[in-house]
């Protein structure tokens, strides 16, 4: 077994402090930093970052970062479900660990977000009061990390905010 403990707390997310759900913020006992590699060959849709050695991945709507030494996880709707969905990932981490001699690992960075991607949740109105002379347009600065998702006025209506919270999971993948 490769992770044998954490202790974890639960944060308001930095970006939202208004949000109904919390983070949970997970400290290691032991260094995961080399199963992250063979994780990034074998876990469909994550997205390991080489330069910071971390990688990330979308579970059940939660964004799951994981680091050497500190798991992160966003979406929790209390200490609970966090201790579930960190136990979850430690068993993970375990499996993959013990399997890693059938991994051939991968360190290559995953797929970027494509504009697309995120263009398909935007209202597609092109009514420009975001700034951009179309949707397509702020899909592309958005996953540029150049324009703010606020900035799209009709995903802050209601019947908008089931895609901005889908675009606000998608984007923290970019
Ligand atoms: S404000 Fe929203 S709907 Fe209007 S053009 Fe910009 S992204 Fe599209």
């Amino acid at each position: 077994m490769l992770l044998k403990d954490y202790r974890f707390e639960l944060v308001l997310p930095e970006c939202n402090p208004s949000a109904l759900t919390v983070n949970a913020v997970a400290e290691l006992d032991e260094d995961i930093g080399g199963v992250l590699p063979y994780l990034n060959a074998s876990l469909r849709g994550c997205r390991f970052y080489p330069e910071g050695n971390f990688l990330r991945f979308l579970q059940g709507g939660r964004v799951i970062t994981l680091y050497p030494r500190k798991i992160t996880v966003t979406g929790l709707r209390d200490r609970e479900e966090a201790a579930r969905v960190l136990d979850e990932v430690k068993e993970l981490i375990n499996q993959t660990y013990a399997n890693r001699q059938n991994i051939t690992p991968s360190y290559k960075k995953g797929d970027e977000v494509k504009p697309l991607q995120v263009y398909n949740l935007l209202p597609r109105t092109n009514c420009k009061k975001c700034g951009e002379p179309s949707c397509l347009a702020f899909a592309a600065r958005l996953v540029k990390q150049e324009a703010e998702l606020a900035a799209c006025v009709s995903l802050a209506e209601p019947a908008g905010q089931e895609n901005r919270q889908k675009l606000a999971t998608l984007l923290m993948l970019t």
